[in-house]
């Protein structure tokens, strides 16, 4: 391959959106219905499939996963003077979710062998104002569950799940989404199954569904109107609009009608990369996705470089053969708003590391066996 060669329009890029078999014929009878609003034939569809996935008992399908950790933290009455524990190495909708409820988050470090939180982290900086923590399943690898909810149980202290990678994932304790009080889907066009925008909040406690409902329908009781519990709706509590309109909820059914497709393809492709680089992974120290129990989501694979300088090394020499490549999470704690809005008991230097050293490979459904091949003969030609 020329110098060249990479940039030019076949680059690989690093995702792409999943077309649904289904997607334009779901538009088409939104637009010919008069129900474009929220909470309508395709809502309620997609929010039963989305059950049937996770196997929880209720969700409302919100406009985005950030707007689902808003919720969470709001039905938990979080607000000024709480902490929130979470782990440093996230996206920055969780610690968001926190700071504008006007508590403070506290940032704690993770496995270096996974990125998920560390349950001795937690239990160490459980204090007298925490009011919950917040966990994310990395790639949905699973967190710790049994360390997690022990300290949960022993603290009396809530857990919120963001679950924005691991939807459908398996576990001895049950499916990811269903372990915490509250947990968080994001259905934006760089996870498993997207509309575009899109999110679900998952309410594991049925105590809290009313408020949610009332919540996400700007403070109102509208979905008890619609369901013919009460004769007027009016404002009874504080909300916003968190409704997902019937177009994202039309392509999001159809995108969770074929979710097995999705992660089938999902899994051959990560499969292959763990298998076809194993042997030059080792002789170079480079430390591939390696799930503890095999369990994960196929939504990154990812590969631990041996140092610093080599993640800036491999990433270029992706680039310059035509393979976009990416890091991830810079550390929250490290960040301007993470200053302001947080705090750590000590130097969180196993997530500078993890994040300095990380790399993920381009990785979507419908990536064809080429592709993955030259992203694989791309990888096996950086030789340093
Ligand atoms: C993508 C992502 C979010 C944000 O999801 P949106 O639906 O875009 O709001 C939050 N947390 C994690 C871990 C994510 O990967």
């Amino acid at each position: 391959m020329t110098a060249s060669a990479g940039v030019g329009a076949d680059a690989i890029p690093f995702s792409r959106p999943f077309r649904a078999k289904n997607d334009l014929r779901n538009l088409e009878r939104v637009l010919e219905s008069d129900h474009a609003h929220g909470d309508g034939a395709f809502t309620r569809s997609a929010t039963g499939r989305l059950l049937t996935i996770t196997d929880a008992r209720n969700a409302l399908l919100t406009t985005s996963c950030t707007h689902a950790l808003e919720m969470s933290t709001r039905l938990l009455g979080i607000g000024p003077g709480d902490e929130v524990i979470l782990p440093t190495f996230t996206f920055p909708s969780a610690a968001n979710a926190i700071a504008l409820t006007g508590a403070r988050c506290v940032f704690v470090d993770i496995d270096p062998a996974s990125g998920n939180i560390d349950p001795e982290q937690v239990d160490e900086a459980v204090g007298a104002h925490t009011k919950a923590v917040i966990v994310m399943h990395y790639g949905g690898m699973p967190v710790d569950l049994d360390a997690m909810t022990d300290i949960s149980t022993r603290h009396g202290i809530p857990i919120i799940e963001d679950n924005a990678h691991g939807l459908g994932v398996s576990t001895a304790a049950g499916v990811l989404g269903t372990i915490g009080v509250l947990a968080t889907q994001s259905f934006h066009d760089t996870k498993n199954v997207h509309c575009g925008e899109g999110g679900a909040l998952i309410i594991n406690d049925a105590s809290l569904v009313e408020r949610a409902e009332i919540m996400r329908e700007k403070g109102t009781n509208r979905s008890q109107f619609l369901r013919g519990q009460v004769d007027k709706y009016s404002w009874v509590d504080l909300g916003s609009s968190y409704l997902m309109s019937e177009f994202n909820a039309a392509v999001l059914d159809a995108q969770l009608e074929d979710f097995v497709e999705i992660q089938a393809s999902r899994f051959a492709i990560w499969d292959r990369y763990a298998t076809e680089l194993a042997e030059w992974a080792a002789e170079r120290g480079i430390a591939p996705m390696n799930p503890a129990g095999g369990v994960h989501a196929a939504h990154v694979f990812f590969l631990l470089m041996p140092d610093w300088a080599a993640q800036e090394a491999f990433i270029g020499h992706l680039r310059h053969v035509g393979v976009t490549a990416t890091f991830h999470y810079v550390p929250l704690d490290t960040s301007p708003a993470g200053r302001e809005f947080g705090r750590t008991l000590r130097q969180l230097d196993r997530a500078e590391d993890f994040s300095r050293r990380l790399v993920r490979l381009p990785l979507w459904a419908g990536m064809t066996e080429s592709q993955v091949g030259r992203v694989i003969a791309a990888a096996l030609s950086y030789t340093e």
